[in-house]
C-alpha cells in the first residue's frame, strides 16, 4: 500500500510541475499509509514527518513555487507577514489568508497548519495539507499560487495609481515580469458542433476542458464546463479537475425536474440559467489571472466607499474593453453571481464573455467550444494588454 500512496504522491507533484506551480521534480509529498511515504528523498524529510504526526492528517505537501511565483511569493511573505491577505474570491472562499511560517519548525508549521489549509515558508515554499489524499493539499497549493500571484499584481497597479510603490516592490514586480511565460495566442483547433449525441458532447467537453487548463487560462480542478443538449446540460462536476473530464460529468434536465448537481454552486446554477436564457449551447468557465486582476481595479481605489464590497455590489458600471465586469458573490443568495452574470452575458443579442469581479470568466459559443475558449483567452490577452498599459509600460518586458 505504501508503494501505491508514494505512486499517487509522485502523480500530484507532478501535476504541480505540469502546471508550473514548481519546477520539475521540486514538490515532495509525505503521506501516510500502513508507514510513512515520500514521494522523493529530501532534507525537509523531518519537518514534513513531524506535521503528519503533529497535524494527524494523511498527508503533506512541500511545493517550492517556481518563478514568478516564488519572486512573488517571497516579497509578499517579507511584507505581509504573519499572514498574506489576498482579496481575490477564491482565496476569501476557500482559505481566508495565507499564514506566513516565522521559521522552518515543526512547531511553527503546525500552528500555521492548524488554522489554514495552507502556509508559507520563507526561502522553502508552500506548505499544505490533506485529510486523506495528496488532492486537498494539490488544490491548496495552487489556490496560494494563484491567490498571490492576483494580489502581488493588483496591489502592485493599486500603489502605482496612488504613487506609492517602493524600491523593493519595483525590483520584485519586475523580476516577476521577466519571469512571466508569454500570454496564450494560438488557440487550438476544437471539435466542431453543433454535437448531437451524448457520447461526442462529453468528448469535445473533455478536450475544451484539457485546452482551457494547458492555455493557463484555470488551474485544474476550478472553472467548469456545460454543453445544452436537446434540454439537457451536461456539466462537470463540482471540484472535477479541468483537465481531466471524463466520468466527472452530470446530466441535468433543465425542464426543473432535477436539481441533482445545482444546488453545490452558484457557478453550475449560473450555467443553467444561462442555457435557459440563451440559444447558445456551449459555456466555459476560468479563472485568468489578468482578468481577474483587472476586475479587481478600482481607479478610485482610495475614495470609494465601497472598496472593500465592490466583488459584491460596485455601483460602477464598468468594462474592461467590451467586457462587462458585474459583482457577484459565491453561492446563491440575492447578491450571488447566477442573479448577476447570465443577464449581462445575454445583454445586447448575446455578449461573448463577462467578467466577474475578483473571481474569474464566463464565455459562451453558439454550437460547441471554440468560440468559447477563443474569447476566454482573447479577453485575457487583452486584460493582461491593458494592465500594462494602465502602468505606462507599452511591452511587456519594463
Ligand atoms: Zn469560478
Ligand atoms: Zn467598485
Amino acid at each position: 500500500m505504501a508503494d501505491l500512496t508514494a505512486a499517487l504522491a509522485r502523480r500530484f507533484a507532478e501535476k504541480l510541475a505540469a502546471a508550473g506551480l514548481t519546477d520539475p521534480g521540486a514538490a515532495v509529498a509525505a503521506c501516510l499509509d500502513d508507514r510513512l511515504a515520500f514521494s522523493r528523498p529530501s532534507p525537509h524529510e523531518e519537518l514534513l514527518a513531524g506535521l503528519v504526526d503533529r497535524l494527524g492528517v494523511g498527508c503533506v505537501l512541500l511545493a517550492p513555487p517556481a518563478q514568478p511565483h516564488r519572486t512573488i511569493l517571497e516579497f509578499l511573505a517579507g511584507r505581509e507577514a504573519p499572514a498574506i491577505r489576498p482579496r481575490d474570491c477564491e482565496t476569501r472562499t476557500f482559505f481566508h489568508d495565507i499564514p506566513v511560517i516565522a521559521e522552518p519548525t515543526v512547531e511553527a508549521a503546525a500552528a500555521a497548519l492548524s488554522r489554514r489549509k495552507g502556509a508559507y515558508l520563507p526561502g522553502v515554499g508552500i506548505l499544505a495539507h490533506g485529510a486523506l489524499s495528496p488532492e486537498q493539499a494539490f488544490v491548496t497549493v495552487s489556490s496560494v499560487a494563484f491567490a498571490g500571484f492576483v494580489k502581488f499584481f493588483a496591489d502592485f497597479l493599486a500603489a502605482s495609481r496612488a504613487g506609492t510603490v517602493d524600491a523593493a516592490y519595483g525590483a520584485a514586480f519586475a523580476a516577476a515580469c521577466r519571469n512571466l511565460p508569454p500570454p496564450p495566442t494560438v488557440v487550438p483547433h476544437l471539435a466542431r458542433g453543433p454535437f448531437t449525441d451524448r457520447d461526442t458532447m462529453l468528448a469535445a467537453m473533455a478536450q475544451a476542458g484539457r485546452a482551457t487548463v494547458e492555455l493557463g487560462l484555470v488551474d485544474s480542478v476550478f472553472g467548469n464546463i456545460s454543453y445544452n443538449l436537446d434540454g439537457v446540460l451536461a456539466i462537470s462536476q463540482t471540484g472535477a479537475a479541468l483537465d481531466d473530464l471524463p466520468g466527472a460529468m452530470d446530466l441535468v434536465p433543465l425542464d426543473g425536474s432535477s436539481c441533482a448537481g445545482l444546488t453545490a454552486s452558484s457557478e453550475l446554477a449560473a450555467h443553467a440559467a444561462l442555457a435557459a436564457l440563451d440559444g447558445r449551447q456551449a459555456i466555459l468557465h476560468g479563472h485568468p489571472r489578468f482578468a481577474v486582476i483587472m476586475s479587481m481595479d478600482c481607479e478610485d481605489l482610495a475614495t470609494c466607499p465601497r472598496r472593500e464590497r465592490c466583488h459584491v455590489d460596485c455601483a460602477r458600471e464598468r468594462y474592461a474593453g467590451a467586457t462587462p465586469i458585474v459583482p457577484g458573490e459565491v453561492g446563491c443568495g440575492p447578491r450571488g453571481l447566477v442573479h448577476t452574470m447570465p443577464p449581462a452575458l445575454a445583454a445586447d443579442g448575446g455578449r461573448s464573455g463577462v467578467i466577474v469581479c475578483g473571481h474569474g470568466v464566463f464565455t459562451m459559443g453558439a454550437h460547441d467550444f471554440g468560440d468559447a475558449l477563443a474569447a476566454l483567452c482573447a479577453i485575457e490577452t487583452s486584460c493582461r494588454a491593458r494592465y500594462f498599459a494602465a502602468l505606462g509600460i507599452p511591452t511587456e518586458t519594463p
